[in-house]
């Protein structure tokens, strides 16, 4: 018997045809589209109806790199000197609020952001935590975040040697230990992979380790790649090669690698990057933040080389990134047909789910594939939203605060903006004081 019917939306599938269908109708079986259509059988009376008449039905977005914890940073007076460039940023921002995380901060700021993703109809999200204080077993707190929200999460700990040695080797510890509980527990919705900084803070040898790890797992490895000048310049000097032929060198690269960022890349990179089927995660707003400059996503995708969406832990509405997508690139080559709205919502659902080897289960809207639909009513949409206007709606006009509900699996986590998996309030309360903590640590605010 089917679970749950959607009927009379206006489905916009992210299929290969990129089929919208008016009026149509999707039927849920535990957990999975069994029927999508204008007209789809029912047998009996489904144990949930919902009419999404006059509402778009989408698949979840995908928000394919983010670090769930930075939101715990958001309008912090930080009394720094002004940073001039991507690696003061990093030496007077980020690297001090890592050091200052405990566990407790990692599962508070998970939670908190999860709650921003599924207010907002992010489904899926692939995170990295970096905090060399709170490593041994702070994937399992992060972990107990995601799978309260009710939404699904890939996670690893950023393992880096900034400092010593002997801390990347504990952070690739804390994944592995993490890939193999999961792996006993097959029903669970969020999943681990390796994370590895970036390059300029990690040697030969862990880059080599950890790839055969995740060749012995068989679960992707993600690595910050040339966001910033620092990375490019960092391999040109002690390895006379560029990023990205330094990691192909160390035999890093493959399809089950996401690179975050790819800004300064040229040509030969790109080349690589196709070559080996490495897929690349986009951060526009994140990028424009750092100034780090424009990434060359418009070629990426002429090239056919898999481009998803991240946020890089800045903000958490897919929609708002979307637009970025959609945008920046038009101003970065003086030309409005540089990324098509199709594109842009490509790279946040089924480029998503391609980049972490999930286009079979999840990113689209297609018959057997996993249940992760979100509604959107767009009742303050100034012009008609029709199959013919909904995708230019979605990356025009639409933002989180639109979607109503938000279905994981075949199990709403929001219904009509009620939200069924978390106590809003209760999480900003334990959010606020966490990150107050960790401001005054930070010498941020008085105590
Ligand atoms: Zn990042």
């Amino acid at each position: 018997m089917v679970d749950l019917v959607i009927k009379n939306g206006l489905i916009v599938t992210m299929d290969k045809e990129h089929r919208i269908i008016a009026n149509g109708s999707v039927g849920v079986e535990d957990g999975r589209i069994v029927s999508i259509g204008r007209r789809i059988k029912v047998e009996g009376k489904p144990e949930e109806t919902i009419d999404a008449k006059g509402k778009i039905v989408m698949p979840g977005l995908i928000c394919s790199h983010t670090h769930l914890y930075r939101g715990f940073l958001r309008g912090a007076p930080l009394k720094i000197e002004p940073p001039t460039d991507f690696s003061q940023i990093l030496q007077r921002t980020w690297w001090p609020m890592d050091e200052a995380m405990t566990r407790e901060d990692a599962y508070a700021s998970a939670l908190i952001s999860c709650l921003g993703f599924v207010k907002t109809g992010t489904t899926l999200f692939a995170d990295t935590f970096s905090g060399p204080n709170a490593i041994t077993g702070v994937l399992d707190r992060i972990a107990a975040a995601v799978e309260q929200s009710g939404i699904r999460g890939i996670i690893a700990f950023e393992a880096t040697e900034r400092r010593t040695h002997a801390e990347g080797a504990k952070g690739t510890r804390e994944n592995e230990r993490y890939i193999r509980k999961i792996k006993k527990e097959r029903t669970s919705r969020v999943r681990g992979m390796f994370g590895i900084h970036a390059s300029f803070t990690v040697s030969e040898e862990l880059l080599r380790y950890v790839r055969e790890l995740a060749s012995r797992y068989k679960v992707p490895i993600t690595i910050h790649t040339s966001e910033g000048l620092v990375d490019l310049y960092h391999n040109y000097e002690r390895f006379g090669r560029r990023t990205v032929e330094r990691l192909c060198d160390a035999g890093l690269l493959g399809a089950d690698v996401v690179l975050a960022h790819c800004v300064q890349v040229n040509d030969d990179e790109l080349d690589i990057i196709k070559r080996t089927n490495t897929k690349v995660a986009h951060n526009p707003m994140s990028d424009m933040l750092n100034a780090v400059g424009i990434a060359p996503i418009a070629k990426m995708l002429s090239m056919g080389i898999s481009v998803g969406l991240g946020n890089d832990g800045y903000i958490f509405d897919g929609f708002e990134n979307i637009r970025a997508a959609f945008l920046l690139h038009k101003i970065a080559l003086r030309d409005p047909r540089a990324i098509s709205p199709m594109e842009a919502l490509e790279m946040a659902t089924i480029r998503g789910a391609e980049l972490y080897g999930l286009e079979n289960e999840l990113g689209s809207l297609e018959a057997g594939k996993l249940a992760d639909i979100i509604i959107i009513d767009p009742a303050t949409a100034p012009t008609p939203i029709r199959p013919e206007s909904v995708v230019g709606h979605l990356v025009n006009t639409i933002t989180g605060n639109d979607v109503e509900t938000v279905i994981v699996g075949g199990t709403a986590v929001m219904r009509e903006r009620k939200l069924l998996t978390l106590d809003e309030q209760e999480t900003v309360k334990v959010a606020r004081k966490a990150a107050e903590k960790l401001w005054q640590k930070l010498g941020a605010i008085r105590r």
